[in-house]
Parts: C-alpha cells; sequence; structure tokens
C-alpha cells in the first residue's frame, strides 16, 4: 500500500530509549471511499522494533463489477513492506516481475533495499467483495540500505493454539514456531483470534517492545481496555503479558528489539539520511531505472508530492 497523505509529513524516527505504557488511536482517513485507520507512524509512538508504519484498510464492500482498489505503481526505499489479509484479495505486481494474488491466512513481504515499485489492486469478481487489509512496514539498517531488491509470498505460516487461542505466526518466531520470512532486525508478529471471554498469559521477550493492535472486538491488555483500532504499548523488560477478551476479538501482536538507528520517513520512503531520500525522489521523478518498471500498470503512476526540505549539499 502507499502514504496517500498530500502534506505527507516527515517523521524522524528516534531509537526508543524508554517508554511506558501507551495507547494509540488510530487517525481515520478516507481514501477513495476506503476507509483507512494509521496507528504508525503517530505523533507521541514512531517506531516499535522495526515497525514504523501500521495502516489498516477497510473493511469495506465493493459490488460486483466496480473496480474496487487500484493503486498504481509507486516507489519505496530502505523497508520492508508486509501485508496481511484479512478479507478478500489484492493482486500485487512490482518492477521485479512478480505477480501474486494474496488471500486471507498469508504474507506477503517486499523488501524494497535501494529501490523497488509495485502495483496493487482487487481481483475482479462476479459477486460483491469485502476487502480488508493491514500493511505495514519495517524500517531496514542503514548496512541495507542498498541491498538488491526482493519479494516473497508466504502460503503456509506456523499456527499455535494457547489458552484456546489459535495464533499464527506471521514473522519471527513465538512459542518455538518459526516463520519463513527474513527481517534484517530482530522481530515478530502473530495474529491471534480470541473467543469472548477468554483470558491468557502471552510469553514476552524482555529485550523486546511490543504492541497490541486490537483489528476487532475490545480487550485488556494487563488489565488496561484497548478498543478496536487502537494499538497498546508494551516497552521493553516484560516477561509477559496478560490479554483478556471482552468479547470476540481479533489482535496483532507486533514486536522487535529497540531499532538502534534514527531513521526518516516521508511519503513511500525510508532513508538514513535526507539526502538519500531527495535522491530516491529525483530518481524516481525522471524514471532514472532506479525503480524498474511494472508493463500496463492497473493505473497511472504516482507522482508524489515534493521534497518538503530544501535540497541539501
Ligand atoms: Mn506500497
Amino acid at each position: 500500500m502507499t502514504n496517500h497523505e498530500q502534506d505527507s509529513q516527515v517523521y524522524q524516527c528516534e531509537p526508543s530509549t524508554s517508554g511506558s505504557w501507551q495507547t494509540i488511536t488510530g487517525r481515520q482517513s478516507e481514501v477513495g471511499g476506503i476507509t483507512v485507520s494509521r496507528t504508525l507512524p503517530t505523533r507521541n509512538r514512531r517506531m516499535i522494533g522495526p515497525w514504523v508504519f501500521l495502516d489498516h484498510l477497510g473493511p469495506v464492500r465493493f459490488s460486483a463489477g466496480q473496480q474496487g482498489l487500484q493503486v498504481g505503481p509507486h516507489p519505496h526505499t530502505c523497508l520492508q513492506t508486509f501485508t496481511w489479509m484479512l478479507q478478500g484479495q489484492i493482486r500485487h505486481r512490482d518492477s521485479l516481475g512478480s505477480d501474486q494474488i494474496l488471500r486471507p491466512g498469508e504474507v506477503n513481504l517486499m523488501t524494497a533495499g535501494w529501490g523497488i515499485a509495485h502495483t496493487e489492486e482487487s481481483v475482479p469478481a462476479k459477486h460483491a467483495i469485502d476487502l480488508e487489509s493491514l500493511q505495514l512496514w519495517l524500517a531496514m539498517p542503514a548496512s541495507q540500505a542498498a541491498a538488491a531488491p526482493d519479494f516473497q509470498h508466504y502460503a503456509q505460516l506456523p499456527v499455535l493454539l494457547q489458552h484456546g487461542w489459535q495464533g499464527q505466526v506471521l514473522l519471527g518466531e513465538f512459542s518455538g514456531q518459526q516463520a519463513p520470512g527474513q527481517a534484517y532486525t530482530p522481530t515478530v508478529a502473530v495474529d491471534w483470534q480470541l473467543p469472548a471471554s477468554s483470558t491468557g498469559v502471552l510469553p514476552l521477550n524482555p529485550a523486546f517492545e511490543y504492541g497490541v493492535y486490537v483489528i476487532s472486538g475490545r480487550v485488556q491488555l494487563d488489565h488496561q481496555p484497548l478498543a478496536a483500532r487502537t494499538l497498546g504499548y508494551l516497552p521493553p523488560g516484560q516477561q509477559q503479558v496478560e490479554l483478556q477478551a471482552l468479547e470476540e476479538s481479533r489482535v496483532l501482536l507486533l514486536g522487535g528489539a529497540p531499532f538502534s538507528e534514527p531513521v526518516t520517513l516521508w511519503w513511500n520512503y525510508v532513508g538514513h539520511s535526507k539526502a538519500y531520500i531527495s535522491a530516491a525522489q529525483a530518481d524516481w521523478e525522471r524514471g532514472s531505472g532506479r525503480f524498474g518498471e511494472i508493463p500496463n500498470p492497473v493505473a497511472e503512476p504516482m507522482a508524489g508530492p515534493p521534497v518538503p526540505w530544501a535540497p541539501q549539499k
């Protein structure tokens, strides 16, 4: 997915040095009639481990024959896009030649490194379709800023059963189960489906900070209420957390070692300097070949807003 913000703020993401419990409420916006709720980055919380971006798209119902989602070619650098479908299907195409339909229960992990471009579009259907997904970005360390781009699709992910809860390990390792995707700093993501009135304790890595994002339902996290579309932040140092589902709920547990380098996020780029991002945008604008091309894209390439800082020498 893409950052549609026309004002496209610059976020300086500093490594976490200390922290306390936070509740982050998503900023709701509408993009082409689709509700998008963004909980990262926000003013008070820029990163959780390497995770710098969390958008919840939909749910939205497209009637039969409607075009649906059509996101034209746009660039990314120095980040990994991580897409988790909740309902419906999205077709991903990128400048490496990948062409992949993503369904619920599967992960697309695209590594931008030095640069990649991609498109995302609804899959045509003869009936109405509900579309809902989570789109996350992981910052890549400076050592990977010039890495070759890559795209991976994972249809098989480890399943966990704990406290009568079903979990799916989407990235990293949880309770001895290792997901296949590769991140560049220690991290974890687990999707949990919680029956109503269930309670359990999840083991945590005290070296990690965590976010618990409520996809749907209503939970209590260590006795703190957390509504749908909010993110609870847990600082490093916790051995475990108690999670109670007040109704049938679905949550995404995100975590990682606090990122050790400051990063800058602007539009669809992550970088370790403004000069790197300015150069990336200049390369995209003049079609330098850095990002490659996607034949017959679903929509026009996105130009992107002007870089909001003065040129740097
Ligand atoms: Mn994108």
